[in-house]
C-alpha cells in the first residue's frame, strides 16, 4: 500500500465533503452486464496495470458520448528509461506522496490520457475522466484547461490544492466506490 492511498489525510476528508457519492443498485441475477461508470472504471483499473512507476499505479481514461476517446497511466516518457529499471529519486530520498512531483521522471495518467488524445488530433473538450485517483493539482490545471465537464475518481489523493482548484473551476467530481454501480443503460 502506498502511503497517503489511506481514507486518513486532510485532502481525503475534503474530498469526501465536496464529492458526491455515485449510489445504484447491483442488479442480481442474469443482468451482469457493468454499468457505464463499472465499464469505464474497469478500463481505468487496467489501464493503471501498465504504469511502471514504482509507488502508486494510477490509470485514467477519457470518455465522451460513452465512447472512449483515449488512455494514460504513469510513466516515462516514451522511449525513455522507467523508474522501475533505473530506480525514482523521489521513492530514494522517501518523499512524501503527493510532492516533489518534479524528481520524479514519469508523467502522470492524467496527463497522459491527455497527451494520447493530442497525439491522435482527438478533441476532449466537453469529456469525462474516469481516475483510479484523485489527480493531483498539476494535473488538475491540465484538466481544467482541456475542458474536461467531470471526474469520477476511485481513491483520494493527499492534494488540498487540486480539491480547492477543482472546486472553484465547476469541474463535477464524483467518487465512485468499487462496490458502486451507477446507471445501467
Ligand atoms: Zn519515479
Ligand atoms: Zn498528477
Amino acid at each position: 500500500m502506498n502511503p497517503g492511498s489511506k481514507g486518513t489525510s486532510k485532502a481525503w476528508k475534503i474530498a469526501r465533503r465536496t464529492s458526491e457519492k455515485v449510489t445504484g443498485n447491483r442488479r442480481a441475477g442474469r443482468d451482469s452486464r457493468p454499468s457505464w461508470d463499472e465499464y469505464f472504471m474497469s478500463i481505468a483499473r487496467l489501464v493503471a496495470g501498465r504504469s511502471t512507476c514504482l509507488r502508486r499505479k494510477v490509470g485514467a481514461v477519457l470518455v465522451k458520448d460513452k465512447r472512449v476517446l483515449s488512455t494514460g497511466y504513469n510513466g516515462a516518457p516514451a522511449g525513455l528509461k522507467h523508474c522501475l529499471e533505473i530506480g525514482c529519486l523521489r521513492e530514494k530520498l522517501g518523499i512524501k506522496s503527493g510532492q516533489r512531483h518534479e524528481l520524479c521522471r514519469a508523467l502522470h495518467a492524467e496527463q497522459n490520457v491527455l497527451i494520447q488524445a493530442a497525439y491522435h488530433g482527438i478533441a476532449v473538450v466537453d469529456s469525462v475522466l474516469y481516475c483510479t485517483n484523485l489527480p493531483c493539482s498539476i494535473c488538475t490545471k491540465m484538466l481544467i484547461n482541456a475542458g474536461i465537464r467531470r471526474i469520477y475518481y476511485e481513491e483520494g489523493y493527499p492534494d488540498d490544492m487540486s480539491l480547492e482548484m477543482l472546486k472553484e473551476s465547476g469541474i463535477e467530481l464524483l467518487e465512485l466506490s468499487r462496490d458502486i454501480k451507477g446507471e445501467k443503460d
